[in-house]
C-alpha cells in the first residue's frame, strides 16, 4: 500500500511520513495530523465504519 487515507478528513497520507497513526483492531490507521487522530480517538466506531 503506497498511499493511505485519512478515514477523518479523507485527505491521502503517506504511509511513510504520516502526521499521526495508530493501530486498531490489527489494522493501521493514518492521519494527515495529530488532531484528525484525536477525532478519530473520540469517535471510533462511526470512523472505522466508513473506512
Ligand atoms: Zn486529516
Amino acid at each position: 500500500m503506497k498511499i493511505a487515507k485519512d478515514p477523518v478528513c479523507n485527505m491521502s497520507v503517506d504511509p511513510k511520513n504520516p502526521g499521526a497513526m495508530e493501530t486498531y483492531n490489527g489494522k493501521t490507521y493514518y492521519f494527515c495530523s495529530s488532531k484528525c487522530k484525536a477525532t478519530f480517538d473520540r469517535n471510533r466506531d462511526r470512523f472505522i465504519e466508513k473506512a
